[in-house]
C-alpha cells in the first residue's frame, strides 16, 4: 500500500468531545502506523455556526491527546476550490437548478407517502426549460443546487463494514448548493478530499448513509474514489448518542478532571473493537492495536467509571520521571521513593497531593488509647530508618502489647496519618521520618 492520507473533519461548532476523539484517532494512529499524513480539517463553511476559538481548543485537544497534525486546512478558506468544482458540475450537467420552496417540497411529500410512495424528490425541476427558469428568476426565485444521481446500485467495500450497496434509485437528488449560494457539507468535503489526495474516509458510521451519493460525485468529478473506514459511534453508558452542541464528554472536562490522555486515548480506540480495554501508555502501541475488520458495528457505550479504572492502572505503572513535573506544580513532589509509595493508591496524579501532606505534615494525629501509642512510642527503632523499619517496629510493639492485625496496626496509622487508609505504611514511615512521627504520636500536629 501507498502511504496513506487520512484526515479528522470536524466542524468547530463545540468542544471535541470523546466520540470525535475516537475517530480523530483512528485517522492519526492509522497514519503513524502506515507512515502516511494526518490531515486535520475544519468543516467551517458555515459561517455563522463555526468559530476559531472551537478550532484552536480542538487542536490543543488533539495535542493533549499526543496526535499532531501535519497538515491543517480550514474549509472555508477554500471556497474557490468548491465553486470552480461546482461550476464543472453544472457544465456537465450533473448540477442542477431547483426552485421549489420548502413548503412545496413538504406538501409533496406528503402527498407520496399519503400515495404510499416513497418521499423522493421528483426532479420536477429537471424538467424546467430555460423559459421556465427565466420566469421564476424574474419573479425572484433563487434556485438551489441538486446533483443528478445516476440511478444504479453502487457499491463499495468499506474496511470495517465489509461489502456494502446502497440503489440510488431509492434516494432523492441531494442538495449541494442552497439558495444563497452556500454550501451544504458534501460537495467541500468531497472537493478537498479530491485536493488532498485523501486516501481512506475514516470516519463516524453516522456516514454511512451519505457514502454512495459521495462516490458518485468523486466519480462525476473525474477522481479515484477512496477507501472508507466507517468506525461505530460512542454513545453514553446509557445510550444516548454524544453531543458536541451539548458539550457531552468534551475532552477539556476530562482532562480538566485531572485523567491521563493516555487512558482517554485506550479507551476510545480499544472500546468496541476486539481488543480487550485496557491502558496503554505508548501511542504506537495502541496504533498497532487498530484493526478495521474487527470492529464492532454495534455502537459502543463509553463509561466514565472505565475511564477512571484505566486512568488508575495507568497511574500504577507510571514512572516517575513522567510525572515529576506535575507532581512539583501540585506542589507535592516528595521524590522519587514518595511517588512509588503512594502511586498504587491513586485514581488521578492530583490525588497525590493529598499524600504528599500526610507525609510533609501538618497532620492532625487521631490517637484513641493514648497508653498503648505511648507504649509504641518507647518501641521506636532509632534512626536512620529504611524500609525495613515498620516492621521492625510493629514486631516490637505486637510483642509489647500482645496486640496484631488490624488493632495493632489501625491505631499507629491513625496517629501517624490521620486517616483510616492509604498507601502502604513501611513505605510511607521512612518518608514522615522519626521527627514528625514521634511529634504525631505525642499528640502534636506535625
Ligand atoms: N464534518 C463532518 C463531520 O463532522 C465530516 C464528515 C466526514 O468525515 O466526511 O461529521
Amino acid at each position: 500500500m501507498s502511504k496513506p492520507i487520512v484526515r479528522f473533519a470536524p466542524s468547530p461548532t463545540g468542544l471535541i468531545h470523546i466520540g470525535n476523539a475516537r475517530q480523530a484517532l483512528m485517522n492519526a494512529l492509522f497514519a503513524r502506523r502506515e507512515g502516511g499524513v494526518f490531515v486535520l480539517r475544519f468543516d467551517d463553511t458555515d459561517l455563522g455556526r463555526s468559530k476559531r476559538e472551537y478550532a484552536d481548543a480542538t487542536e490543543e485537544d488533539l495535542a493533549w491527546l499526543g496526535i499532531a497534525p501535519n497538515l491543517v486546512v480550514r474549509q472555508s478558506e477554500r471556497f474557490a476550490l468548491y465553486d470552480d468544482a461546482a461550476e464543472r458540475l453544472r457544465i456537465s450537467g450533473r448540477l442542477y437548478a431547483c426552485y421549489e420552496t420548502p413548503e412545496e417540497l413538504e406538501f409533496r411529500r406528503k402527498r407520496q407517502l399519503a400515495r404510499g410512495l416513497p418521499p423522493i424528490y421528483d426532479r420536477a425541476s429537471l424538467k424546467l426549460s430555460p423559459e421556465d427558469r427565466e420566469k421564476l428568476e424574474a419573479e425572484g426565485r433563487k434556485p438551489h443546487w441538486r446533483f443528478r444521481l445516476d440511478h444504479r446500485n453502487v457499491v463499495w467495500h468499506d474496511l470495517v463494514r465489509g461489502p456494502c450497496h446502497v440503489d440510488c434509485a431509492s434516494l432523492s437528488d441531494p442538495v449541494l448548493v442552497r439558495e444563497d449560494g452556500t454550501y451544504l457539507y458534501t460537495l467541500p468535503s468531497i472537493v478537498d478530499d479530491i485536493d488532498l489526495n485523501i486516501s481512506h474516509v475514516i470516519r463516524g458510521e453516522d456516514h454511512v448513509t451519505n457514502t454512495a451519493v459521495q462516490i458518485q460525485i468523486f466519480e462525476a468529478l473525474g477522481a479515484q474514489v477512496p477507501f472508507f473506514a466507517h468506525i461505530n459511534l460512542l454513545t453514553t453508558a446509557s445510550g444516548e448518542g454524544l453531543s458536541k452542541r451539548l458539550g457531552h464528554l468534551s475532552l477539556k472536562s476530562l482532562r480538566e478532571a485531572g485523567l491521563e490522555p493516555q487512558a482517554v486515548a485506550s479507551l476510545a480506540v480499544l472500546v468496541g473493537s476486539a481488543e480487550s480495554v485496557r491502558p496503554i501508555a505508548d501511542l504506537d502501541e495502541l496504533a498497532r492495536l487498530i484493526d478495521f475488520d474487527h470492529i464492532s458495528r454495534a455502537p459502543a457505550k463509553f463509561d466514565e467509571h472505565e475511564l477512571e479504572q484505566l486512568n488508575a492502572r495507568l497511574i500504577h505503572e507510571m514512572p516517575y520521571e513522567a510525572v515529576r513535573e506535575r507532581l512539583a506544580a501540585l506542589g507535592a513532589d516528595a521524590g522519587e521513593a514518595f511517588w512509588a509509595a503512594v502511586r498504587g493508591n491513586l485514581t488521578k496524579v492530583v490525588d497525590a497531593a493529598q499524600w504528599a501532606q500526610v507525609v510533609n505534615g501538618p497532620v492532625t494525629p487521631v490517637i484513641e488509647d493514648r497508653a498503648f501509642i505511648d507504649t509504641a512510642i518507647q518501641a521506636l527503632p532509632p534512626a536512620p530508618w529504611d524500609a525495613a523499619t515498620w516492621k521492625a517496629w510493629t514486631e516490637a510493639v505486637k510483642q509489647a502489647t500482645g496486640l496484631k492485625g488490624k488493632a495493632l496496626f489501625l491505631p499507629l496509622r491513625l496517629a501517624l496519618t490521620g486517616l483510616d487508609h492509604g498507601p502502604e505504611l513501611a513505605a510511607l514511615l521512612p518518608l514522615i521520618g522519626p521527627e514528625r512521627a514521634r511529634a504525631r504520636l505525642a499528640g502534636q500536629a506535625a
